[in-house]
């Protein structure tokens, strides 16, 4: 989608600090990190939002998860990492393009 950020970062109209790349997902430093280490994982299909994926979606949805440990690894979060996913306004949802926030490194903002 050409008015998505995301969808313009992954078609390298807009630059970003990529740390990760494969063939269906991409993963880049966040802009505003919320910790030490903070990347999104973000699939190349445009994906709005969680609630909007479909059957259809279930092994890119897999292989996403899979990647999240191959991220956090890649960034040095060798005793652990936290995985976010904001759903919608109702779920902080910004951009509108379903991501995973990987975050970790020192003093994690927040707990659940
Ligand atoms: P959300 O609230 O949608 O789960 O998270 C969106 C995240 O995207 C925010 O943490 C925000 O800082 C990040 N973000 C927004 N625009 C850009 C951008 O242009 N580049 C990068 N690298 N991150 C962005
Ligand atoms: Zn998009």
């Amino acid at each position: 989608m050409s008015d998505c950020i995301f969808c313009r970062i992954i078609a390298g109209q807009i630059p970003a600090s990529m740390v990760y790349q494969d063939e269906h997902v991409v993963a880049f430093k966040d802009i505003h990190p919320k910790a030490s280490v903070h990347v999104l994982v973000v699939p190349r299909k445009h994906i709005a939002t969680l609630a909007d994926a479909e059957a259809v979606d279930q092994s890119l949805l897999g292989h996403m998860m899979l990647a999240l440990p191959k991220v956090a690894q890649s960034q040095g979060l060798d005793t652990g990492f936290r995985t976010v996913l904001n759903t919608g306004h109702g779920g902080g949802q910004e951009v509108f393009h379903m991501h995973f926030h990987v975050l970790g490194g020192k003093a994690l903002p927040f707990t659940v």
